[in-house]
């Protein structure tokens, strides 16, 4: 099983600007006269080892969506602007390698803030004939949502004028489903609106999203509901929008969780690999470099001997659960 991240970005996409690119290019040139770079392969092997992440690449701007796989079925977590560079690459990837592409889609909506359906007008294989597509999720008003979302003064296609078929399937949250061969459960989460987490388990393997999360109440219980629905999770997807004290203090109530307790919680949990994810639209490539590291070193301060694998998603990221 694997996960591809799409989009990483939470509330707003992110853009990576002239200005932004010039200064990653000046520290990479200046590093780079220390070494005596004469073939591609050493050019390679320098961006790889010594440049840090923030100066040799972008964690990316697109709202979140989550491709999650598994031999050859696959679903998807939200639709916000990154389904439209998942669509694209399935394109490509059918027009270069000349490889079947699936015409089936099963689209997980967390909860329907704009961040998480924005992309769906720009999925291209929405507007293939013959395809279709299922869209799950827990709000009853789902479907009136998306509709509204491409009403006419919004956008000039309307759903029904997209040419794939276009499911709307509302699930129960005290029900477990099988959907594209996934064991897949919810978990209802404290977010303006409210918004669910969902769990995906397949050959042995288990990846959880849950984005969108604020947690408060209970979380110092041993039989916090998070626990379990976590447990022994081979990646644990997690919204670490905010520092500690900016979730415990300015933006308390604003819906959103902390590093501090992705790992807290990871650890308590037993899972195997945490992505932070979700990140605030105002952080800078150097700024969650740092963030990783903090996040890095309290796991060595909380737990100094847990085994956890802590990463922070960016566009294009793929992460194997075996
Ligand atoms: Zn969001
Ligand atoms: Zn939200």
């Amino acid at each position: 099983m694997y996960v591809k991240f799409w989009g990483t970005r939470g509330s707003l996409p992110y853009s990576l600007t002239a200005e932004k690119l010039k200064k990653k290019l000046q520290k990479a040139l200046k590093e780079s006269l220390k070494y005596d770079l004469k073939s591609d392969a050493d050019i390679d092997a320098f961006i790889k080892n010594k440049l840090p992440f923030a100066v040799r690449a972008t964690y990316g701007g697109n709202t979140p969506c989550v491709e999650i796989h598994s031999g050859n079925k696959l679903v998807i977590c939200d639709a916000g602007s990154g389904i439209r560079d998942f669509g694209t690459d399935l394109v490509r990837q059918q027009q270069e390698k000349n490889v079947a592409i699936p015409s089936v889609f099963h689209i997980f909506i967390s909860h329907l803030h704009w961040d998480h359906i924005q992309g769906f007008p720009f999925f291209p294989q929405a507007f293939v004939p013959g395809n279709k597509i299922y869209i799950y999720g827990y709000h009853d008003n789902m479907e009136k949502i998306f509709r509204y979302q491409q009403n006419s003064a919004n956008f000039p296609v309307s759903i029904s004028d997209m040419q794939a078929d276009i499911q709307f399937v509302l699930l129960d949250i005290s029900k477990t489903y099988t959907i594209s061969g996934f064991t897949v459960k919810g978990i209802k989460q404290n977010h303006p609106g409210v918004s669910y987490g969902f769990s995906f388990e397949k050959d042995g393997k288990k990846v959880v999203y849950s984005t969108d999360a604020e947690h408060r109440k209970g979380l110092e219980n041993q039989k916090y509901n998070f626990l379990e629905f976590f447990k022994d999770a081979d990646l644990l997807i997690f919204d670490a929008q905010y520092a500690l004290l900016e979730a415990f203090d300015t933006k308390k109530n604003w819906g959103h969780s902390s590093n501090i307790l992705a790992v807290e919680l990871s650890v308590r949990a037993n899972v195997k690999r945490v992505c932070l994810f979700h990140h605030e639209h105002t952080s800078d490539d150097n700024f969650l470099d740092k963030f990783l590291a903090d996040t890095r070193n309290y796991l060595s301060m909380y737990a100094r001997e847990n085994p956890l694998e802590i990463w922070l998603a960016y566009d294009g990221m793929k992460v194997f659960c075996d």
